[in-house]
Order: structure tokens, then sequence, then C-alpha cells
């Protein structure tokens, strides 16, 4: 990986990376204020990288959307923001070592022939685990479509900083796992990897939706040799009806938000819903004081492992 962009040596480094899918949303709202408070709390840098790589999902005018509510919500982040949409040649480069040194390979199955040949989903995920068809070879008369990592017989096991010890079998959930996707776009689990160690990134705090790609993302680290971060996976947010739908909990001035004269009141609910106990401040409080409260107070050991609703204000 190249070192030339990264911050002093020992400096915590946090980032958040929202996908400009939709507007910021009360969960992506709660990782970015623990990434930020955590950072901060650390003495560190706050960094911001767009999630543009799927540009299928990518919705214009999102990416800006985000930028303005985080603004006004009262954060600042340090350095340039990094969008995934230029950084091909460095996911490229990652890519072509893996291949090179035979941890990734060409498979030619379409998704179909998956579902067909795939072990029952396991770990309740609803994902099937490939079962490793192209891994010794292209099979006669197949194509290559994507390009998968070979994952390990034995469980990748990790500590995280809120939801403790985690240990997973890749083979028995997902099997060898997609790094170039068969529409030539690069998968979210190399690209994140890519970036994090590029960036300098020594610590990872998001939702803990994504508690199982971080075995994913653990082992494209070591095949690459870049050094792992601390990971802390924050509770989601659920609704009345267990998920919540990211349109009707837009963070946005978009969506009709008072994020000037509320903002502050938000930010203090995500925080209470970290299970941060801030005191409280005066109404229409602005967010920037609530964030400096939180970066100097923040603490992680008070964050709950449940998902839960957010109380939320309008
Ligand atoms: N872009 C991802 C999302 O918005 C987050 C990825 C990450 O934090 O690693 O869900």
């Amino acid at each position: 990986m190249t070192s030339s962009s990264h911050p002093r040596p020992g400096t915590p480094v946090g980032r958040f990376a929202p996908s400009p899918t939709g507007p910021l949303h009360i969960g992506s709202l709660v990782a970015a204020v623990g990434s930020y408070a955590m950072a901060k709390r650390a003495g560190g840098l706050w960094l911001l990288r767009m999630e543009d790589l799927d540009t299928p999902r990518v919705v214009p005018g999102m990416a800006d959307d985000i930028l303005r509510t985080l603004e006004v919500l009262g954060f600042s982040w340090d350095g340039e923001i990094v969008r995934q949409s230029r950084r091909s040649a460095a996911y490229e480069a990652a890519l072509e070592r893996l291949l090179a040194a035979g941890h990734v390979y060409p498979c030619g199955c379409s998704r179909v022939e998956i579902a067909r040949a795939a072990t029952a989903p396991h770990d309740g995920e609803g994902e099937l685990a490939y079962p490793n068809i192209c891994r010794d070879g292209l099979p006669p008369g197949k194509e290559p479509r994507s390009y998968r990592v070979k994952v390990p017989a034995e469980p990748i096991t990790f500590h995280d900083l809120v939801m403790g010890e985690k240990s997973y079998n890749l083979a028995r959930i997902c099997g060898d796992f997609v790094v170039r996707r068969a529409d030539g776009l690069f998968a979210y689990q190399l690209a994140v990897v890519v970036d994090d160690a590029d960036q300098g990134v020594t610590q990872v705090v998001r939702g803990a939706d994504l508690l199982s790609s971080t075995p994913r993302q653990i082992l494209l680290q070591r095949l690459l040799g870049c050094d792992t971060p601390a990971y802390a996976h924050l509770p989601l947010v659920t609704g009345p009806g267990g998920k919540l739908s990211k349109r009707d909990n837009a963070v946005s001035l978009a969506a009709g938000r008072d994020l000037v004269a509320r903002g502050g009141e938000l930010l203090l609910a995500a925080l209470r819903f970290l299970g941060q106990e801030p005191p409280s401040f005066p109404a229409g409080a602005p967010g920037a004081e609530v964030l400096a409260w939180a970066a100097a107070s923040f603490d992680v050991a008070k964050v709950p492992t449940q998902s839960s609703p957010l109380y939320d204000v309008r």
C-alpha cells in the first residue's frame, strides 16, 4: 500500500464512509457520531470517504446532500474527501497482486448456477455459500465472469470494541467471495480494505450490519500485508416493524428536517442511543457544541450491543 498520504505514525485515524445511495439516515447518523466521537476522543483524525463505487446504486446529488447535512450538523472532517469512484487504479493494483499470489481466481459461475449448487444459507444471514466450483480452474466451456478470493478453512477471530470476541467461518458463511463483480465493478470488501490501508485508518466504527463483512476484510488485509484496524460495531437503529426504512428516517435538509435549530437535539438523541449520558443542553444548542462534548467524553464501554429504536426528534 502507498504510504505517502499517511498521517504521522501513532495518530489514531477514524473514518465515516457513507454510500451516496440516498440521504443520510438515522442509522448512518449514529455511525457518523460514533466514529467521530471515538476518533476525536483518542486525539485522532476523522476522515470522510464517499463510497460511490457501486455506480448503478448511486443517486445523483446525494453525495452533496450528505456532505451538506454533516456540515449543518456541525461536523468537520480532516483532509480531503476520498471518492471511491476515482480509485479504480488502486483496486486494480491490489487485485493484480492477489491474482499473482494465487489468492484470487476467475469464476465463471452465474447467479443461477450458484443458487442451484450452493448449500443452504448459514447463520441466518440469508447468504448462499459459494461451493468453490471454479477454485481449481475454470471448468471447460466457462468464461471468467467475476474474481473470487479463496477463504481459509479455519475461522477468523477478532475482538470488537463493542460486540466483544467474534469468530466467523467464512467457508461456511459465504465460501470464496467476490472481489471483482461480473459487471466489472470492484467489490465493496476489496475497496474498503485498500482505502482503509491507503488512508492509514486505525479504527473502523460502523453499524453492526457490517459485522460479518469484517472477517472478509481481515482476510484481505492479511493477504495484502495491511495492518488490521481496531473495530467497533454499533447497535442498529430499528423501527416499529424491526427494520427501519431509510426513506422515513432521512436526516437531510431536503427531507424537511430543521437541522439548524434542532441538529443539536438530534445529535444528543444519537449519543443517548449509544449509551452516553450527555448533560442537558439549552434548546436549540448548536450541533458543534454537542459534538465537542462527545469528542471529550465519549465512552465506548457504555455502548450497548443490542439494536433498539431511537426515539427521534423532528
Ligand atoms: N459505505 C458503507 C455504508 O454506508 C459503510 C462501509 C464501512 O463503514 O465500512 O453502509
